[in-house]
């Protein structure tokens, strides 16, 4: 499966925007060497030397420049709780990082390429590559920042006061970079690139360089320098719009966006800019008619840094001109105007959301069949939505927060016993051990890895609510719809950015054994789900193999064979609407805490990707494997 590639009209001054035209890319996976975005081909002046991957000195980043390193996460505050996080393994397989670091990486790819005329299977292909390398990246750094909590606070057994956390985005750009995991470095792609959609979110700027969409760790403007280019002149090929230079003016479809270069550390304009480097870069694909791909950085409700990083298409560099900004100093400024025939801007949907939620019925004032399908049992209302059609099909339904298991599953369940862990679970606690002697979740509920079952504490455990071994158990936090659309029939999607590795909800409904579940079928019922028919995704979230030869996927404890089925004919919640699709971003994990009959586990559902706000949620529900069918199980 390879792209088409396409070298650009012919160019005036000898360029060429693929210089060889037998040229065809191999599939960007797992590269041996070849990989690298931290050389700083740059020559502005924000350090002048090459970019330090320490992720263990974030004092080696300096803000500047259309620049946006995560210096402030929000979440570096200690929990109650973070006492009670346990290691990992025995055998730290993060030891060996450090040295990793300091291998210089090799030069990135001279070689500019353009996509065109996809066909579907390709295009199947590189969202695939795609997602697994941001489920790669995203559950590595959930499992560095865990193994981070566990240093600070032994640091901070020995020493008083704060200790810094780790650039766990940093740290997991490293290690997948020596790995030659990073996508799209052998090549330089103008435009689209393969595998990415509008609208994509990313919480961490560095995952833009691990994909190849944007390779300049602070810089604005990512371009292939002059030294590189075939014709001596540097190209800009992206941009990321993050409200750090004063000048910019952003619309939307239409950007003036300001050149680089010329602030001090404070981001002040102190001196003019240059035509040089990026600003060279930009006016040079405005001569060629190379267009850029266009990211914005902003702050928005559910990131884990200062800002999340939505990619918004490709734009034009329509006109450029020197100007006096509001500093005094001259700037150069380039209008970029939205090209045609993409999808809603994924900033603009962000944002769309955003008045969704703050005023449901002034954000969209016809639709809503229901402001809570839920009846209040949810903690936060379920929407329904319909603006195509007078169906209103899911008010049918009672709404059902957990699912109903046969009593028999509950017998002896006090025999089993809970932990004595009053302030918490360590790694001593019955519970944890059960895990695998590591804990499932980290600090923000956000799962480690798939297991074929994770044993949450429950309610013969002695400790508190808040424990960090109780996520799944809590019930939903995001604001979901249940919304109708023409192709997919009934959908849902969240009105908030769900993170990668969030909980999202149960699959619930009635627990049937296989007899009772016979019987229903001879009946002629067919709203049964069979929890042993969903493909086993859980195995993909944490799969750390690519990263170290010795991983070993768990599979301990294992499980007897899920004989049960669950009846969604009369009692259902926001799952049962959620579409199949084979490359999901949503995952089944089963997980146990309020009985010990391990047959009849719980169905909870965890998302494998940031998903934005209003784009759909999909399961693999194991049957369908066409690109685009949905199983009709609710439909
Ligand atoms: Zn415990
Ligand atoms: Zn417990």
């Amino acid at each position: 499966m390879e792209p088409k590639l396409e070298p650009l009209e012919p160019l005036e001054s000898g360029f060429s925007l693929n210089p060889n035209p037998s040229y065809r890319p191999s599939v960007p996976v797992a590269q041996s060497n070849s990989v690298n975005a931290v050389h700083r081909l740059d020559d502005d002046k924000l350090d002048g030397s090459e970019m330090n991957l320490n992720a263990n000195n974030a004092n080696n980043f300096e803000e500047d420049e259309h620049v946006n390193v995560d210096l402030d996460f929000d979440e570096d505050v200690m929990d109650p709780y973070a006492l009670a996080i346990v290691p990992v393994a025995e055998d730290n397989q993060l030891a060996h990082v450090e040295s990793a670091y300091r291998r210089k990486p090799p030069p990135r790819s001279a070689e500019l390429v353009r996509v065109t005329n996809l066909e579907i299977e390709d295009e199947r292909y590189f969202r695939e590559l795609v997602r697994r390398t941001r489920i790669l990246y995203d559950s590595l750094w959930i499992h560095c920042m865990l193994e981070d909590d566990i240093r600070r606070r032994n640091v901070m057994n020995v020493m008083s006061g704060r200790v810094p956390r780790a650039r766990g985005d940093m740290k997991v750009a490293a290690l997948m970079r020596d790995r030659g995991l990073w996508l799209n470095q052998d090549k330089r792609f103008v435009g689209p690139i393969p595998g990415i959609h509008v609208g994509d979110v990313f919480c961490f700027r560095m995952e833009l360089c691990v994909l190849g969409i944007h390779g300049q760790i602070q810089a604005g403007i990512d371009y292939l320098s002059s030294k590189q280019s075939s014709n001596g002149e540097p190209i800009a090929t992206s941009v990321i719009v993050s409200g750090g230079y004063e000048d910019d003016e952003d619309s939307g479809d239409v950007i003036v966006y300001t050149g680089h270069g010329g602030q001090d550390k404070n981001s002040r304009q102190v001196v003019h800019q240059k035509l040089e480097g990026g600003n060279l870069g930009m006016e040079r694909s405005m001569h060629h008619g190379v267009e850029v791909r266009v990211v914005r950085g902003f702050k928005y409700k559910g990131g884990i840094g200062e800002k999340v990083y939505v990619y918004d298409g490709i734009y034009k560099i329509e006109e450029y001109w020197f100007d006096v900004g509001k500093s005094g100093f001259g700037v150069y400024k380039f209008k970029l105007v939205r090209m045609e025939g993409q999808p809603e801007m994924g900033s603009s949907i962000l944002k769309f959301a955003e008045s969704i939620r703050a005023n449901p019925l002034a954000a969209r004032p016809v639709g809503y069949v229901s402001l809570d399908m839920s009846r209040n049992k949810e903690q936060v209302p379920v929407f329904l939505f319909n603006d195509i059609d007078d169906n209103h099909e899911p008010l049918n339904f009672d709404y059902q927060v957990t699912t109903i298991f046969p009593p028999f599953v509950y017998h002896n369940v006090r025999s089993t016993g809970g932990c004595n862990c009053v302030d918490g679970c360590t790694l001593d606690c019955v519970c944890v051990k059960k895990n695998g002697g590591e804990c499932a979740y980290d600090l923000n509920g956000r799962i480690l890895r798939g297991k074929p079952i994770i044993f949450e504490c429950g309610p013969f455990c002695s400790c508190p609510s808040n424990c960090l071994n109780r996520v799944s158990q809590k019930g939903v936090k995001n604001r979901f719809e249940v919304f109708r659309s023409m192709e997919t029939g009934w959908g849902v999607r969240s009105l908030d950015l769900i993170q990668a590795g969030s909980f999202i909800c149960e699959y619930t409904g009635v627990v049937l054994t296989r007899d009772q579940a016979q019987v229903f079928t001879m009946n002629g019922e067919d709203s049964l789900v069979y929890p042993n028919r969903f493909g086993e995704r859980w195995a993909e979230w944490g799969d750390f193999s690519q990263v170290y030869s010795d991983y070993v996927r768990p599979s301990y404890p294992s499980i007897p064979p899920l004989e049960f089925a669950i009846d969604v004919s009369k009692m259902r919640n926001v799952a049962c609407y959620m579409s199949h699709s084979p490359c999901p971003n949503v995952f089944v994990q089963l997980v146990m805490y309020d009985h010990a009959h391990t047959a009849y586990p719980h169905l909870m559902l965890f998302a494998m990707e940031n998903i934005p706000p209003m784009r759909e949620l999909s399961l693999d529900y194991g049957a369908a494997d066409e690109w685009t069918e949905k199983l009709a199980i609710c439909n």
